[in-house]
C-alpha cells in the first residue's frame, strides 16, 4: 500500500467511526485533528495546517499557549469545580478584569455561563424582566446570529435554523439590516430590548452602516428599552479593541446596557459571560431567577484570566489591529477578492462573481490552510491573535491559486 492510500484509508476509518457513534448534526467532519501548537494544527497523518479559523474565533492565543496551559493545569490540580453555592478566586479575578477592561460603572455585574448561546439566554431572561415584565417584545436584526438554544434561536434571523423547531419562543421581531426607519417604526413602550452584534459574524462579517448604532442607542433610550450587544464573536480583542464596541469606528461611543461574551473569552475552554452595565443590573434578575451548574467554573475562569492577561502582556490589541490592517491591504491586491470587511483579525472576504467558497475551502485544506466558507460568496478569516505576518505569508502566496483552482 502506498502512502496516499494509507492516509485515505485512515481518513475513511475515522469518518466511519464518527458516523457510527456521533450525532450527524454537523455533517461529516473535514479533518481529524490530533494536536495543535501556536497557529498550527496537525491531523492524524502528521499533515500540518495553518489555522486561520482558530476554532471559530475562539483560540485567541492559538493552540496550547503556555500561559493558558499553565493556568488550566494549575487550577485543575488546585480546585476543579465547586458549583455556585460557592465562589473561587479565579471567578472573582476574571469578573474584576472584565470590569476593568470594559471600564464598567459601579453597579455593573458579570454572570458567567458556558457558551455564547447561554450568555444570550441570560440576556433574554433579563429582557423579559425589563419594565417589571410589562414589555413582551424583543427586536433583533436580519442577518443576526445569537445561538442555537431556543431563546437564542428565536433571536437568530435565519428562518432555516428556526422553522424546524416551531413553535419558537414568542415575542421576537426581526427588522431589516441597517434600517433606522424600520427600527423607529418597530420600537415602542412594549419593547424590552434590542439585540445586536456590533459586527455580524455568521452572515459574512458585516458592520452596520455609519451612524446606525448611535441611532439604535438613541431610540432604545427614548423607548426605555435595553440595548444588548452580542460580542460573542467580536469581543476579546478580536477586532483589536477589548470589545468591538469600544472601537469608536465600530461602536461610535455607544454604551450598551448588556454585553454578552463567549468564544475567545476562554481561549478554548467553554465559558460565556452576560455583563450588565451600571444600573441595568438592579432592574433585572434577582436571586434565584437564573442559574447554571458549571458557570463560573474555576478552571474555565482561570483560562479566561490567562487569555486577558496574555493579551495585555503580549500587546495583542495593537498587534491585532496592525496585523489586520496589513492583511486587509495584502488581500485587496489579490484578483478575485472584491472587498474585505471586518476589523482586526475578524475579516470577511467578498469573492468575485463565479468563485465558489466551498471549493476554495476544500482546495485550501488540501494545501494545508484552515479557512471558513461563512456565507455564499464569502470566506471568513479569524486566526489566532498571535499570528504574525511571516505566518500569514505562505497563505497569501497560495491564495491566488486557491481562489482560481
Ligand atoms: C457563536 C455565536 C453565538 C453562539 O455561541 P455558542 O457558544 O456557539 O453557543 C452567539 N452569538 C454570536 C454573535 C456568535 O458568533
Amino acid at each position: 500500500m502506498n502512502e496516499t492510500n494509507a492516509v485515505t484509508d485512515q481518513a475513511q476509518t475515522w469518518r466511519d467511526d464518527f458516523s457510527r457513534v456521533l450525532s450527524p448534526v454537523f455533517g461529516s467532519p473535514q479533518l481529524d485533528l490530533v494536536r495543535g501548537a501556536g497557529v498550527h494544527a496537525w491531523d492524524a497523518s502528521g499533515k500540518e495546517y495553518l489555522d486561520l479559523l482558530a476554532g471559530i474565533a475562539v483560540n485567541a492565543l492559538g493552540h496550547c499557549h503556555p500561559a493558558w496551559v499553565k493556568a488550566i493545569t494549575e487550577q485543575a490540580s488546585t480546585l476543579g469545580h465547586i458549583s455556585n453555592f460557592f465562589t473561587s478566586p479565579p471567578q472573582i479575578a476574571l469578573a474584576e478584569k472584565l470590569h476593568e477592561i470594559l471600564d464598567l460603572p459601579s453597579g455593573s455585574a458579570v454572570f458567567f455561563s458556558n457558551s455564547g448561546a447561554e450568555a444570550n439566554e441570560a440576556a433574554f431572561k433579563m429582557a423579559r424582566r425589563a419594565g417589571g415584565g410589562s414589555r413582551p417584545i424583543i427586536i433583533a436584526i436580519e442577518g443576526a446570529f445569537h445561538g442555537r438554544t431556543m431563546g437564542a434561536l428565536a433571536l437568530t434571523a435565519k428562518a432555516a435554523y428556526r422553522e424546524p423547531f416551531a413553535p419558537g419562543v414568542p415575542g421576537v421581531v426581526h427588522i431589516p439590516y441597517g434600517d433606522v426607519d424600520a427600527l423607529a417604526a418597530a420600537i415602542n413602550d412594549t419593547t424590552a430590548a434590542v439585540f445586536i452584534e456590533p459586527i455580524q459574524g455568521e452572515v459574512g462579517v458585516r458592520q452596520h452602516p455609519a451612524g446606525y448604532l448611535t441611532k439604535v442607542r438613541e431610540l432604545t433610550r427614548e423607548a426605555g428599552a435595553l440595548l444588548v450587544l452580542d460580542e460573542v464573536q467580536s469581543g476579546v480583542a478580536r477586532t483589536g479593541s477589548w470589545f468591538a464596541h469600544q472601537d469608536p469606528e465600530i461602536g461610535e461611543g455607544v454604551v450598551p446596557d448588556i454585553i454578552t461574551s463567549a468564544k475567545g473569552l476562554g481561549g478554548g475552554m467553554p465559558i460565556g459571560a452576560t455583563i450588565t452595565v451600571g444600573d441595568a443590573n438592579t432592574k433585572l434578575l434577582e436571586a434565584g431567577q437564573h442559574g447554571t451548574t458549571f458557570g463560573g467554573n474555576p478552571i474555565a475562569c482561570a483560562a479566561g484570566l490567562a487569555v486577558l492577561e496574555t493579551i495585555e502582556t503580549e500587546n495583542l490589541l495593537a498587534h491585532t489591529r496592525d496585523t489586520g490592517e496589513w492583511l486587509t491591504e495584502q488581500l485587496l491586491t489579490i484578483e478575485g477578492i472584491e472587498k474585505v470587511t471586518g476589523t482586526g483579525l475578524l475579516l470577511g472576504l467578498e469573492l468575485a462573481e463565479g468563485l465558489n467558497e466551498k471549493a476554495i475551502v476544500a482546495r485550501a485544506l488540501e494545501a494545508g490552510f484552515i479557512i471558513n466558507p461563512v456565507a455564499p460568496g464569502r470566506l471568513r478569516l479569524a486566526p489566532p491573535l498571535i499570528i504574525t505576518k511571516d505566518d500569514l505569508a505562505p497563505f497569501l502566496t497560495a491564495l491566488p491559486g486557491l481562489l482560481h483552482g
